[in-house]
């Protein structure tokens, strides 16, 4: 039978809760439990696919197909797991599930309600996850904060879960700000204390609360948060702000936390292992060398619209002894005039994926600029269709060359593919989650991946346009990736240059600490190999 862990946020939001949650899981993983995590969020779209990256980060792909929360990329680069479309559910997922039943009068003439039928749809999703993972313990986090009018219907549901399964197999853990006064250089438990307070109406004591604080907080203030929370210092974790989020589960492992929920929960928690984790917190060198590598995207205000792609740049970093910085580039910044004073220096450089006409004539110059001047080239999704336009206007003279997506053009490098019409809906509508590509002996993904065929994740609309395939060959393109079933192009690449490659897939979901996804370890030994010799 599964145990379960609720995680709540409280005070404000952005606390790193998902972090914490993750990294619970790589305790009890390395304790030899098996771990599911999910995340509830309580907007109303049906899952984030829609959602602008300027409001919502990173749209995190699992190998399923669903389109998730960036926290999902936290929790599977942290506990090492592939999650399902079970992880990520929204109140819109919910609702739709609930209003889709009772047009089909599922529900046998009752009034629809948000408790039961909401709750019990909510209810329905722990349990399922449950046992479709087969996991020991499931982890939930709850997004948002306590006292959202949103987030009600997820408590109310988590707090009848603790009723139905009982108190040894279903704990709450309370991740909580206390703010650090430094005027009078004092932690304020006070906010901590009404948060707590708000869920207690809500009828849940939390069994854990976890501090995140600027600093680490002496005894008097951890007793103060246990006598006004209801529970034992001992269950009182603390979370002081850590040098990179990879640190935060030995600092609960340090203080015990796989105990405190081995005992609440009848884990019976004996030896934890974090010999792995450890070997990767080794690799963590600040006084490395620092590598630089130039990312030319649309939605850069915002890092965390790419951010696994930033951490698999940092993943494949640590792997190879360096430290990586990324400078940020507008790509509509970018233009014939500016672009060898802005790219002249770069290390290395990367498109990543996008939608959209803004910026792509300046992805379009970026690619230029690195397939002229040799310097090392990763190009993802919109990066690689970057890639290929470019080769097709700039080395075959297909002058109006483009994709479909953005221009009408005699000449669609680019484009939906026959058989495939555009749906008009927006939402899960794209080429989703994973598909295999065969790589071509001989080429430099067959060798990067040292494997002929690979499964990576997709997220998009439009392929290359197969009628071009034999004239950019000609010219040098290599298609060494191809998704045979459908013969549709996953990976070309350059001979003649150092390392330039491109995917149709995205290969930032799939890295995993100690283990960075081949094309990015290959870029970033790619980008230590140029500098060295420059
Ligand atoms: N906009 C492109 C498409 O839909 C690429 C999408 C992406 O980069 N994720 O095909």
């Amino acid at each position: 039978m599964a145990k379960y862990i609720f995680v709540t946020g409280g005070v404000v939001s952005g606390l790193g809760k998902g972090i914490t949650a993750s990294s619970l899981g790589v305790l009890l993983k390395a304790s030899g439990l098996k771990v599911f995590m999910q995340k509830f969020d309580p907007y109303l779209n049906v899952d984030p696919g829609t959602m602008s990256p300027y409001q919502h980060g990173e749209v995190y792909v699992t190998a399923d197909g669903a389109e998730t929360d960036l926290d999902l990329g936290h929790y599977e680069r942290f506990i090492d797991e592939n999650l399902t479309r079970d992880s990520n559910i929204t109140s819109g997922l919910i609702y739709k599930n609930v209003i889709e039943k009772e047009r089909r009068g599922d529900y046998e003439g009752q009034t629809v309600q948000v408790v039961p039928h909401i709750t019990n749809e909510i209810k329905n999703k722990v349990y399922s996850a449950a046992e479709k993972s087969g996991a020991d313990v499931i982890i939930t986090e709850i997004g948002g904060t306590v006292g959202d009018i949103e987030s009600l219907p997820f408590i109310e549901a988590i707090r009848q879960v603790k009723m139905e399964q009982g108190g040894k197999n279903v704990i709450f853990m309370h991740v909580s700000l206390v703010p650090y006064i430094a005027a009078s250089q004092e932690a304020k438990t006070k906010p901590t204390q009404h948060s707590v307070r708000e869920l207690l109406s809500l009828g849940i004591q939390p069994d854990i609360v976890v501090a995140r604080t600027e600093h680490h907080l002496e005894e008097s203030v951890i007793d103060k948060i246990a006598l006004f929370c209801n529970i034992s210092s001992k269950h009182v974790l603390v979370a002081a702000d850590a040098k990179t989020i990879y640190d935060v589960p030995l600092k609960l492992y340090e203080q015990n936390a796989q105990h405190v929920v081995s005992d609440l929960l009848n884990l019976n928690i004996t030896k934890t292992d974090m010999g792995a984790w450890e070997n990767f917190l080794s690799k963590i060198d600040c006084s490395a060398k620092e590598i630089t590598i130039k990312l030319v995207g649309k939605y850069i205000e915002l890092p965390d619209a790419y951010l696994s792609v930033s951490e698999s740049l940092r993943i494949a970093g640590f792997e190879n002894g360096v430290r990586i910085k990324i400078d940020w580039i507008k790509a509509d910044d970018v233009t014939a005039d500016n672009v060898d004073e802005i790219l002249k220096d770069a290390m290395a450089i990367l498109v990543p994926g996008g939608f959209g006409e803004r910026g792509f004539e300046g992805k379009i110059l970026a690619v230029q600029y690195a397939r002229e001047h040799k310097i090392p080239f990763l190009g993802i999704c919109f990066g690689m269709q970057a890639a290929v336009v470019e080769y097709a206007r700039n080395v075959c003279g297909i002058s109006d060359a483009n994709s479909s997506e953005l221009k009408t053009t005699n000449n669609p490098l680019i484009d939906i593919i026959e058989g495939k019409a555009k749906d008009d809906a927006l939402g899960g509508t794209l080429r989703l989650g994973n598909y295999k590509a065969t790589l071509q002996p001989g080429t430099l993904a067959a060798e990067l991946y040292q494997q002929t065929e690979v499964l990576e994740r997709h997220r998009h609309r439009y392929e290359f346009n197969n009628k071009y395939r034999e004239q950019l060959e000609t010219a040098g393109m290599i298609f060494s990736g191809i998704y045979e079933k459908e013969n549709l192009v996953e990976i070309i690449e350059l001979k003649d240059h150092p390392f330039f490659i491109a995917s149709q897939y995205h290969p930032e979901f799939t890295s995993r600490p100690n283990k960075p996804n081949p094309l990015f370890n290959g870029f970033i030994k790619a980008a230590i190999t140029k500098n060295q010799n420059s």
